[in-house]
This record gives structure tokens, C-alpha cells and sequence, in this order.
């Protein structure tokens, strides 16, 4: 029913990021290696994602926007997974309830795919039409029909930006999947999908960024850190380019900046902050994941542990490089 659907979507659908989040992870769970996302007015008019994956059996088209009708619990038997990936079913149920959804998807082993429009929960039109294998989903006019949601949106830059992270973040850690970011008509980057980290790296945040910077490769048994650091004269008024992955799940923690920023004393200058794309791999007994999947804390149990391996990790490299 439509209004469970509505405060459904309260919970899973924040804003237009948290659609385009939703929707890639769609797309990532559906095995795309190509995924095209475009926006328009920060995603408030129009959001589409396309992909490249097994797209959605004809038969199924209307069961995927019901509630609870996941298709992937049965297939899950890692936590991880289970948690970092959407499990709940209710995404596209509670997206189509306060908006304008057109879905075109077809399956490899049909000649023909299905669109269908759906507004307001409500299927205004399906058809049989010609389409690529995988799936392409519009979404118009966000919370149309919830005034009070809608009054809640901020403005295109804001929901712009915050699009604009999501994306990139996925880009520069699903390296092996090449995404195209629209915003506005304007190609915003594309990345190869080749898996080459560095490239990613420079195709979204520009060679200015990507300048100069030192690769860190350092593990135990426990812990392992690979990525890519700045030179100290090449920092930020900001933490927008401390980016780190743990266990491929991008984090904000105050003690992994910490052990970072800590390596760079001395040779920064107060209130700069070191660029650094660090993809962190930790041993999962030693941390909480278990804690909202849509946040970005981890709980790490022994904070000196870490603090002392990311502190070192950190300034070997920076010494290394200036040997
Ligand atoms: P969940 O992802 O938690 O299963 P969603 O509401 O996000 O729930 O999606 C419902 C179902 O629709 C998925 O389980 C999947 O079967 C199907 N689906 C959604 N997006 C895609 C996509 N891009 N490609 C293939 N199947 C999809
Ligand atoms: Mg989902």
C-alpha cells in the first residue's frame, strides 16, 4: 500500500543522493561492469542510471517495486555482503512511491524488454520495447507527491555535491566497474573500469589532485594499507581529500585521520590536511561493521593497534620517497 510505501521511503529515501545511492548499488549487485549516471538539478528533476547488468526478467518488472521482495537474501551467506549491499527489498518500492519511475530492463535471454512507468506507486504504463541487455531507471521529480519531503531538499548545489561524493567514492573503489558521471549535460568524469586505481584516481579528481602522490603499500597479519598519499607541500584547507576505504567501504574515523595526520607533523603546516586515497583492508574480527550500513563510522576494537600500524605505514612512505 502506497502510504507504508511513503514512510517506507522516509527511512531508505533521505534525498536524491540516497536514490542514486540505492539505485548503483542496484546496479553493483546486478553484475553491471558499465554504469552511467545522470542528473539534473542535483537529482530534485531527474536522476538516470543505465547498466550493463542481467537486468530484470519480464515476469518480475512489478514484483522488484513490492516491498520485502528482495531477490537476494537466499543468495547471501557472507555478513559483509548481506550488510554493505542493499538486502531489505524496499528501495525501489519506496523511490517509485514518491516520484515518476520509468524502467526499461531486459534480460539476456529475451528478444524484447519491458518498460514501465510507475507514478506515484502507481503503474501508469508498460510496454514491450527494444533495448540492450541490463537496466536503465529514470526517476523524475522527487517526492512530487510529499510536499513536506520535498520542501526538505536543499539546494541543486548542495544535493549536487552530495551526489557528486557518492559517485566518486564508488568510482575510485569499484575500479574494475567503468562509471560516467552527467550532471547538467556536462560529462563530469568517466573512469575506465580497467582496475588501475591511480587512473581512477586522476580521471575523477582531476591531475591537479593526483599530482605528486606517493603510493603506500604496507601490511601484517592483521592490517594491510595500499593507496596513495600527498607530498607534504601538496595539501588541502580541508579533509575533503582524505579518502579512505576499510575493507572497501568508504569511512570517516577519527583515529585512522588522526594516525595519518600525525605522520604528517612537522612537515604540515596547521589547519592543512594531506591528500591521501587509502584503501584500507582489515582483518573483520577486529572491527564492527554491524553498524548502520547507510553510516560512515566503523568501530575498531583496539584503537592503538590501528593508530600504530597507519602511523608508521604512513611515515615510511613519506620518508621513503624523500631518500
Ligand atoms: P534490494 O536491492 O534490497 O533487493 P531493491 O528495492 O533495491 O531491493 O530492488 C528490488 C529488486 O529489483 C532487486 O532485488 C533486484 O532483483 C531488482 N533490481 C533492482 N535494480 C536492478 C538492476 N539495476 N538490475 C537488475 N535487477 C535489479
Ligand atoms: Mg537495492
Amino acid at each position: 500500500d502506497n502510504v507504508i510505501n511513503q514512510i517506507a521511503a522516509g527511512e531508505v529515501v533521505e534525498g536524491p543522493y540516497s536514490v542514486v545511492k540505492e539505485l548503483i548499488e542496484n546496479a553493483i549487485d546486478a553484475k553491471a561492469d558499465s554504469i552511467v549516471v545522470e542528473i539534473k538539478e542535483g537529482g530534485k528533476k531527474f536522476i538516470r542510471i543505465s547498466d550493463n547488468g542481467i537486468g530484470i526478467n519480464e515476469h518480475e518488472v512489478e514484483q522488484a517495486f513490492m516491498r520485502h521482495t528482495t531477490s537476494k537474501i537466499t543468495k547471501i551467506n557472507d555478513l559483509d555482503t548481506l550488510i554493505t549491499l542493499g538486502f531489505r527489498g524496499e528501495a525501489l518500492a519506496s523511490i517509485a512511491s514518491v516520484s515518476q519511475v520509468e524502467i526499461i530492463t531486459k534480460t539476456k535471454d529475451q528478444q524484447h524488454g519491458i518498460l514501465l512507468e510507475i507514478t506515484g506507486g502507481r503503474i501508469v504504463n508498460r510496454k514491450v520495447v527494444g533495448c540492450p541487455t541490463g537496466t536503465t531507471i529514470i526517476i523524475k521529480n522527487l517526492f512530487f507527491n510529499t510536499p513536506a519531503r520535498f520542501k526538505f531538499m536543499k539546494s541543486t548545489q548542495v544535493e549536487t555535491s552530495k551526489i557528486s561524493e557518492i559517485i566518486s567514492r564508488l568510482a575510485i573503489s569499484k575500479t574494475d566497474i567503468a562509471f560516467k558521471y552527467i550532471n547538467n549535460n556536462n560529462i563530469m568524469f568517466t573512469t575506465s573500469g580497467k582496475g588501475i586505481v591511480r587512473d581512477a584516481i586522476i580521471n575523477v579528481f582531476g591531475k591537479e589532485i593526483a599530482k605528486n602522490l606517493i603510493e603506500v603499500d604496507e601490511s601484517n597479519k592483521e592490517y594491510e594499507i595500499k593507496g596513495y598519499i600527498s607530498q607534504p607541500e601538496h595539501t588541502r584547507g580541508n579533509r575533503n581529500y582524505e579518502i579512505i576505504f576499510v575493507n572497501n567501504r568508504f569511512v570517516k574515523s577519527k583515529i585512522i585521520f588522526s594516525a595519518i595526520e600525525d605522520a604528517y607533523k612537522g612537515s604540515v603546516v596547521i589547519n592543512r590536511f594531506p591528500i591521501c586515497f587509502l584503501y584500507l583492508n582489515i582483518n573483520p574480527s577486529l572491527i564492527d561493521i554491524n553498524v548502520h550500513p547507510a553510516k560512515t563510522e566503523i568501530k575498531v576494537f583496539d584503537e592503538q593497534a590501528i593508530y600504530d600500524f597507519i602511523y608508521d605505514a604512513i611515515k615510511k612512505s613519506l620518508t621513503k620517497e624523500s631518500t
